[in-house]
């Protein structure tokens, strides 16, 4: 795949740039027919072929990202809350209590949050899809000159993009529509309830591990095994994260824990003033 990023964009070699659009379209309606039906099995393959990859690659990509994001989140606000308990009392019924509401409040809201902008994100893309479907219907010939146009921008020359819009269009004209100019995928509209599923079980997973540290040891050992480990996952998962955006992992390590090493300090400075206070 490098090699091909040092040759010269597509449009450069394709010839002259496209033109004005009304002209250049009369033209290539009266071109050529559309290929053999040779041809366009062998497209149906190449693309069956092609598809998976790149759509479930991204796709996976998206989850592992949110699923880091959310364990992320669950570590380092149950460890700022029980830690900050701690700064307080040392009872472990209150540290439990407080873990575990963290927990649930936490994995319940972040569920939500998803579950709203998820169906958010899928309504407009139906509404998107639905008026691509009745364009086509209404004016088929303009949306093909525009499906042409897009394919055009991307690199192919004229005659190329004018063929491929035709075979896109005779095989599934709205599926085409809706990649090509929306980017979506038709077939895999985003789930709301999967995603509200995956960010809850991500954050209960990651707030876990504040929890299970700050009540599990002694009174003595409570802190700074809470802290180590959280520390330590902290570096985990800003390692990951990093390198799922292929991004340079030092630093997104240092940030990640330093964040929750800030949370941790804050709450366990408030917590032990109002301890002071209180008792
Ligand atoms: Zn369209």
């Amino acid at each position: 795949m490098t090699a091909s990023s040092d040759e010269p964009p597509a449009e450069d070699r394709a010839g002259p740039p496209p033109g004005p659009p009304a002209e250049n379209r009369a033209e290539d309606r009266a071109g050529p027919p559309p290929g053999t039906p040779a041809e366009g099995r062998a497209a149906d393959r190449a693309e069956l072929h092609a598809e998976p990859h790149g759509a479930a690659l991204g796709t996976r990509l998206n989850w592992l990202r949110a699923a880091v994001l959310g364990a992320n989140d669950g570590i380092v606000s149950t460890a700022g809350l029980v830690v900050g308990v701690a700064g307080a009392t040392g009872d472990r019924t209150a540290l439990l209590t407080a873990g575990l509401a963290g927990l649930l409040a936490g994995s319940m809201s972040m569920a939500a949050g998803e579950y709203v902008s998820v169906s958010t994100q899928r309504d407009s893309e139906r509404a998107a899809i639905a008026l691509e479907r009745r364009e086509l219907r209404e004016q088929p010939d303009a949306e093909l000159d525009e499906l042409t146009g897009l394919l055009a921008d991307r690199g192919l020359s004229r005659e190329v993009a004018r063929e491929a819009a035709v075979q896109l269009t005779e095989r599934d004209a709205l599926r085409a529509h809706a990649r090509v100019e929306l980017g979506i995928d038709p077939d895999a509209l985003a789930e709301p309830w999967h995603a509200a599923v995956a960010s809850f079980l991500a954050f209960t997973a990651g707030a876990l591990l504040p929890l299970l540290a700050i009540v599990l040891p002694s009174a003595s050992a409570r802190l700074p095994v809470t802290v180590c480990s959280v520390l330590s996952a902290l570096v985990l998962t800003g390692w990951w994260s990093a390198r799922l955006g292929a991004a340079r992992a030092g630093r997104a390590m240092l940030r990640n824990a330093g964040g929750g090493a800030l949370a941790m300090a804050v709450t366990y400075g408030a917590g032990s003033l109002l301890g002071a206070v209180a008792l």
